[in-house]
């Protein structure tokens, strides 16, 4: 039986980490939403299209030849034969992506996209022989998988959000290596506001709140939801 886990959350929450294990231990795909906006982000600035050109970019987006992995072990991204896997990770996309994601016209190209891909991943089996797939962003539980098998809200207290993002970044979670990244945090969470609306509970959307988890604990209490 084909199983599809949506979990939404916003930056920092451990989204991304816990998405990609918990589609590993259940042998299903995974599809990072997030990735697609930001290689759509990618590819504006790489062709030169102006962000605050609305339909330039969304014409660019509609055509754009974006290849996502969705193997958890390795969920490249490839835009046009480039291999964006980490430019897409950089500062300058993290500040410029909400402006692309904000676009309506975007959000229905990559959403159709994001459907067409979830649903083939539940059609047929995946590289490792399980059925379905674990999808991750900011309105896969409400707008693009809302009939979902399992849908998660991924949550996180900002301290701990801050904290994540500052290892990430700069490979420790020190004042200043916090203070260096809140910026960039809040301010992201700010642009994001339209999008994340959504990210309050919907019915039927369970809460998992990873502040005092480590990653594998998150897994854990995701399987644990996963397999009720
Ligand atoms: O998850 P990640 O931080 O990589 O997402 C990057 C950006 O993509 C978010 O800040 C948000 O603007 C956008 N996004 C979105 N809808 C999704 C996933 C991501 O608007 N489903």
């Amino acid at each position: 039986r084909a199983v599809v886990v949506a979990i939404d959350g916003p930056s920092g929450s451990g989204k991304s980490s816990v998405s990609r294990r918990v589609a590993e231990r259940l042998g299903l795909a995974y599809l990072d939403t997030g990735a697609m906006y930001r290689a759509a982000t990618w590819w504006a600035l790489h062709r030169g299209v102006s962000l605050t050109d609305g339909d330039a970019v969304a014409d660019l987006v509609r055509d754009m030849p974006l290849v996502m992995g969705v193997d958890p072990r390795e969920p490249g991204v490839h835009v046009d034969g480039h291999d964006v896997g980490e430019a897409i990770r950089e500062t300058a996309i993290s500040s410029a992506v909400s402006a692309v994601a904000t676009n309506l016209e975007v959000r229905a190209e990559l959403g159709r996209r994001q459907r067409a891909e979830i649903a083939a991943q539940a059609a047929s089996s995946s590289f490792s022989g399980g059925r379905g797939i674990v999808a991750e962003g900011r309105d896969i539980t409400t707008v693009i998988a809302p009939d979902a098998d399992v849908r998660l809200l991924l949550i996180a207290s900002e301290e701990a959000r801050l904290a994540r993002r500052a290892r990430e970044v700069h490979g420790s979670a020190d004042a200043a290596a916090v203070e260096a990244t809140r910026d960039q945090v809040v301010r992201r969470d700010a642009d994001d506001s339209t999008v994340s609306q959504f990210l309050v509970a919907a019915d039927g959307v369970v809460t998992v709140d990873s502040s005092e988890l480590d990653l594998e604990q998150t897994v854990q209490a995701v399987l644990d939801v996963v397999a009720r």
